[in-house]
């Protein structure tokens, strides 16, 4: 830990809950390899409070925020400005002291498309399922309409919710081929094709470690990459399912890692590179295996 002298300078994350982030093991790990005199903390913001939660950090000259469940989108109200690609994304998870008060950032999107980048998943051309239409999901769509994925299907349980993603993603990108599928009629896909499937929600979650959005072994005979972003557990059903069927699984932990990294350089200006990139994930990683 840094020395906290009149210097240090606050960061933190606005979440309810909170208790359980990781993101002060990303950020204060990175401030110490980077001689950065700053701490990052989580705050546990009640519903209803966080306008004055925003106007509260930006009076106490607070170095930037992230923001996390419930409060993506809510946020949006309480900023004076919002870069262009996080209003396509409907949700803000980063915010930058500027005059007057915050402007908020969207990093899950690029944090996203940084990792798979890293794992080697190519999105350009590849026919590419998402399950779910939540708020990590129209970030997922939007990231494969802008890389140029060749067919979107958005799968969900509300099949209304997917529909409606698959209309606002298709108003921005025309040209995209974008369209919904309940959950319960996901047998349809079943042909020769193979997908990269993007897991977007937050079933398999930590208690609930052995559910899967999918459990037919068939549907993942369909699927030669699987990309959860669920990273608690480190190796959830759906990565188990995709691996037993042949295919490449991953979790969201070098996400969460990378779009925590480029909130970071947003508020201190440090370029991080990518060795320090990949310690950081090797850092976090084992923190994440000896507190997850
Ligand atoms: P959200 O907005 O609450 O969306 C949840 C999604 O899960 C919805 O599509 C919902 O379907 C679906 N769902 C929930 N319970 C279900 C069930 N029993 N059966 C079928 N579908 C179900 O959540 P979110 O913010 O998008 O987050 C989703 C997941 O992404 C979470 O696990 C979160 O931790 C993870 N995430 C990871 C990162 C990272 O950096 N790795 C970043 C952001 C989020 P309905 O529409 O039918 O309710």
């Amino acid at each position: 830990m840094n020395k906290i002298n009149g210097n240090t300078r606050i960061c933190g994350v606005f979440g309810n809950p909170v208790e359980h982030t990781m993101s002060p093991a990303i950020h204060n790990f990175l401030a110490e390899r980077t001689g950065q005199n700053l701490v990052y903390v989580p705050f546990h913001v009640e519903r209803g409070h966080l306008s004055e939660a925003v106007k509260g950090t930006h009076a106490m000259n607070i170095l930037g925020i992230n923001v996390t469940v419930p409060f993506k989108t809510e946020v949006m109200d309480s900023l004076c400005e919002i870069d262009s690609m996080a209003k396509k994304i409907g949700a803000v998870n980063t915010l930058v002291p500027i005059q007057g008060g915050f402007k908020g950032y969207n990093t899950d999107m690029q944090g996203l498309y940084k990792a798979m980048c890293e794992d080697q998943v190519k999105i350009s051309d590849e026919k590419v399922l998402i399950l779910g239409a939540g708020g990590v999901a129209r970030a997922v769509a939007i990231l494969l309409a802008e890389k140029n994925a060749k067919e979107i299907i958005i799968i969900n349980r509300t099949e209304e919710k997917a529909k409606n993603l698959a209309e606002e993603v298709n108003a921005f990108y025309p040209n995209v081929h974008i369209r919904a599928l309940a959950l319960s009629d996901i047998a349809s896909l079943y042909g020769n094709e193979k997908y990269l499937a993007i897991q977007a929600t937050n079933i398999g979650m930590y208690p609930n470690i052995d559910d899967a959005v999918v459990m037919e072994e068939s549907f993942y005979q369909h699927i030669h990459t699987g990309y959860d972003l669920v990273f608690n557990p480190l190796d959830t059903k759906f990565m188990q399912l995709v691996q037993q069927n042949k295919g490449r699984g991953f979790n969201g932990l070098k996400m969460l890692v990378y779009q925590g990294i480029l909130s970071y350089e947003m508020w201190t200006g440090c370029a991080i590179s990518d060795a320090l990139a990949k310690e950081a994930y090797s850092f976090v990683l084992q923190y994440a295996k000896e507190n997850g």
